[in-house]
């Protein structure tokens, strides 16, 4: 016991006090760097990723510098990055054929590196800062446990980043960030080799093509259902004569993404062609599919077009269903695939011919 029980009580008064106040910085600090991450997260492609990480993320938590440095040993990144625009621009996008500069500058290739900034970690890391950084942090981009580049900060003030300092946030927005990249990039090589529609941005014909040969084929070999949809706007001529072509593209752009957010991930949606989609459903049965195509067709039905000069246009959609099942006697899958196909563009048809604005699906 304490020979004066009031200072004491002062005393434990005082650290509770900075107790608290120090778990509402953590608090606040966390809230930012979960806001970041959602800002990589949700970038859409890979333009916005480097914005957000080269501009926002720099203002927003104060930075001097922030760089990328970036594995790209065959020149491929950077040929992407050119065919966007983008490598002009980001300055702050830098490329390595090995990693091996950064290798020495990090004990250990897999943990990040907090510190002053020697010359040697600016000449690589900072090159086009000016001045140089006088401490940094450097994080290692890890995918699939390899080493793809390092994200690196830097700061004007000495004691900003400092050895032995705690970096869990960082390290995960690190983490974060690894994945988003590499998922923004893989969306470019894709389109690249020619898979995606531009005007929608999800995958075109000669991608659902070589996907319903592999699904059907699998679907044989497990003996599981695949369900094909296919979706064809209704009377969007007229809409396009009375709106004008421009609306009529966000139209379809409106009508892919709900069709999308009615989907999971490893179902195949692509533009089939004009103002007509073609979707694979995985595993899933006719009265499965036939529940989804409905929500589909609801949800474009009910969803206000976000135009102005259109609010009074009602859009919908006829869709057909069809399924492929053991009793269709095909052996080879190209032939299955085409039956199946042909199904739905059937069942497409009876929707249209039964009044539009409906799910039809064969039997
Ligand atoms: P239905 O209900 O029978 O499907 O009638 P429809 O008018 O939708 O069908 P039709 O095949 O006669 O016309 C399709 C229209 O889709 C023609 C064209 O104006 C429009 N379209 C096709 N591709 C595009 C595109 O990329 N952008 C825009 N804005 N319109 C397109
Ligand atoms: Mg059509
Ligand atoms: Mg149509």
């Amino acid at each position: 016991m304490s020979d004066n029980p009031q200072s004491e009580v002062t005393q434990l008064r005082r650290q509770l006090k900075a107790y608290v106040s120090q778990a509402h910085n953590n608090e606040q600090k966390l809230r930012r760097f979960q806001e970041q991450e959602l800002k990589f997260i949700s970038a859409n492609g890979l333009e916005e990723l480097l914005n957000t990480l080269l501009y926002d993320y720099r203002r927003n938590f104060n930075l001097d510098a922030v760089t990328l440095l970036l594995l790209d040993p065959e020149y491929e990144m950077r040929h992407i990055l050119e065919g966007l625009g983008l490598l002009q621009k980001h300055q702050d996008v830098l490329f390595d054929a090995d990693l091996a500069g950064i290798k020495q500058l990090l004990p250990d290739v897999l943990r990040p590196r907090l510190g002053l900034c020697r010359d040697d970690c600016a000449s690589l890391l900072f090159p086009n800062t000016h001045p140089a950084p006088d401490s940094s942090a450097i994080f290692p981009l890890v995918r699939n446990r390899q080493l793809i580049g390092t994200l690196n900060i830097g700061s004007s003030q000495p004691e900003r980043f400092i050895t032995g300092s705690a970096t869990d946030f960082l390290e995960r927005l690190a983490a974060v960030l690894a994945v988003c990249f590499e998922n923004a990039l893989n969306h470019e090589r894709i389109k690249l080799l020619g898979l995606i529609d531009p005007l929608t941005g999800i995958h075109n014909r000669r991608y659902f093509d070589e996907r319903l040969v592999e699904e059907t084929s699998r679907a044989q070999r497990q003996g599981q259902p695949l369900s094909c949809l296919f979706l064809d706007i209704d009377h969007f001529k007229q809409f396009n004569d009375r709106f004008g072509h421009s609306i009529g593209d966000h139209v379809l752009r409106e009508v892919a993404n709900t069709i999308k957010s009615h989907m999971r991930a490893s179902d195949v949606l692509a533009r089939f062609g004009g103002e007509e989609f073609a979707i694979l459903l995985i595993q899933k049965d006719r009265d499965e599919a036939m529940e989804i195509a409905e929500r589909i067709r609801a949800a474009v039905a009910v969803r206000p077009l976000r135009i102005a000069a259109a609010t009074d246009a009602n859009i919908t959609v006829s869709i057909g269903c069809a399924v492929l099942t053991e009793t269709h006697e095909v052996t080879v899958p190209e032939d299955a695939s085409r039956t199946l196909l042909n199904l739905a563009d059937q069942a497409l048809y009876q929707a249209k011919e039964a009044g539009r604005n409906r799910v039809c699906s064969t039997d």
